[in-house]
């Protein structure tokens, strides 16, 4: 079963995506600065005690040109499609607003579990100022501050107790997980078929595992694979799918249960901004990224076209300068039979554990071919650095200050150790920190 989903709803300003924050915790602070993703993440994995949930700022969908009531109403329906519980947050420094009463009208509507929590509470005085909020219908309402963290705990022990009773992941460790992401069109579904109808055994096809996906479970070569399948359900008529709206979310769920990401592209059209997008939801998930150019048969090419394609790649993704690139076509199913290999190796470089003496032996390497960074007279000193984390490999450097850190010299550790151990397929991330 699937990870219970806590959805945060409110109009404007309330504090949305800064309470998203606060609960997503240090994970959002690892978000890189890189032009072309998005820099605010709007579902990720959360924890609070023994709860493992996933979270939605239900304020970070981008619902186009809708008119301002428009987006805060769909907004608060697509909580309440995806979530187990809805957070409505409103501004306890504004009393109860209109449009605060457009959410609570649609969300009376449903029968899931609601939790009204009263944002902006920075101080015990002013927890008189949350009573107006009994008027919305919601019962007691939880006073936090987002700003100074107050309140959250209880706010999150309120939703847990909604919580449904499940366990939290759905397949063993050994089963490599997969889902193919890309904008409408670039043939996704048909990729999906081409994989599952290569004379592989399906070994089961779980329909409806979950609410967004289609999970099949299939066996190649002595590995077992699972495709996650949103494109399949927007086929299936889903009128869910009728917009894009969701598009987006499913496709984050979907990276979120998975260990390698097809970013698919469309060889045929070449790269959109929309492209760029996508790719940049799955690199900053950390998940094992290939990017798979599609309809590779509909190009008319000559010897330079794979180069030139690849180049082009490489220029627009270059946050994902370690993802392998493989051409294919889903209609001939040229080259198909290349994916799962490449899934395979990515997959294993996700989860690649790198011995302690050998890390510190390269960057010892490297500090002595190019000196640390100095900043108004100090330089950056490096004392040593192990792996705390696989899925992806992540790397504590501890150092004397933080700050001396350039995202150069951080690149340039990367690169090293990216040539010593490979990571082809897998993001890696280091982090300093000071040494006490
Ligand atoms: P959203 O539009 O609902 O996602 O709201 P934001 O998270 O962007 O917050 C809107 C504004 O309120 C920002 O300027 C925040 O810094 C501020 N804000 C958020 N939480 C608090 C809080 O607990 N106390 C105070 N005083 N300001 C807050
Ligand atoms: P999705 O929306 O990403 O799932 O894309 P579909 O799998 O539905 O494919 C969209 C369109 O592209 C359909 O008309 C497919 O027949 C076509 N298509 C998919 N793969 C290929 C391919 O490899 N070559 C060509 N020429 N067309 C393809």
């Amino acid at each position: 079963m699937a990870k219970p989903t806590v959805a945060i709803v409110g109009r404007p300003n309330v504090g949305k995506s800064t309470i998203f924050n606060r609960i997503v915790g240090e994970r959002i602070s690892i978000v890189e600065d890189i032009p072309g993703v998005t820099r605010d993440r709007i579902y990720s994995s959360a924890e609070w005690l023994t709860h493992d949930f996933n979270i939605i700022d239900t304020g970070g969908i981008d619902l186009g040109d809708e008119p301002f009531l428009e987006q805060i109403r769909q907004q608060a329906e697509i909580a309440i499609d995806e979530a187990d519980v809805i957070i409505f947050l409103v501004n306890g420094r504004e009393g109860v607003t209109a449009a605060d009463e457009e959410v609570a009208k649609i969300l009376y509507k449903t029968k899931k579990p609601v939790v009204l929590a009263v944002n902006k509470i920075d101080n015990p005085d002013m927890r008189a100022d949350i009573f107006d909020f009994y008027a919305l219908g919601f019962g007691d309402p939880f006073p936090i501050s987002g700003a100074h963290g107050l309140g959250l705990g209880d706010l999150l022990d309120e939703a847990a107790k909604h919580f449904p009773k499940t366990d939290t992941e759905d397949y063993p460790e050994d089963i490599i997980k997969f889902s193919l992401i890309g904008r409408p069109n670039v043939g996704k579904s048909s990729l999906v078929n081409a994989l599952l109808g290569e004379d592989r055994v399906i070994v089961s096809n779980i329909a409806g595992t979950t609410r967004d996906a289609i999970d099949s479970l299939y066996e190649y070569e002595g590995q077992e694979y699972v495709i996650i399948d949103t494109a399949g359900m927007r086929k299936k008529g889903k009128v869910y799918e009728s917009t894009e709206k969701y598009s987006v979310l499913r496709a984050l769920r979907a990276i979120e249960r998975s260990d390698v990401v097809l970013v698919v592209l469309d060889g045929e059209e070449g790269i959109i901004e929309q492209d760029k997008k996508i790719a940049g939801y799955a690199h900053q998930a950390g998940r094992g990224v290939i990017i798979v150019v599609n309809k590779w048969d509909a190009v008319e090419k000559d010897e330079k076209t794979m180069k030139e394609f690849e180049q082009k790649i490489r220029e627009h993704f270059q946050f994902l300068d370690y993802a392998p690139i493989v051409f294919l076509s889903a209609k001939t199913k040229k080259r198909v039979h290349t994916l799962l290999p490449a899934i395979q190796m990515a997959s294993e470089n996700h989860a690649m554990r790198v011995q302690t003496n050998i890390l510190n032996d390269i960057l010892m390497d490297a500090i002595a071919m190019n000196p640390t960074p100095t900043d108004k007279g100090r330089r950056l000193k490096i004392y040593y650095a192990t792996q705390v984390a696989v899925k992806p490999p992540t790397f504590v450097v501890f150092v004397n200050d933080p700050e001396l850190m350039h995202f150069s010299y951080e690149r340039f550790l990367e690169n090293r150790i990216r040539d010593s151990f490979g990571f082809e397929g897998t993001p890696i991330r280091i982090y300093s920190r000071e040494r006490k």
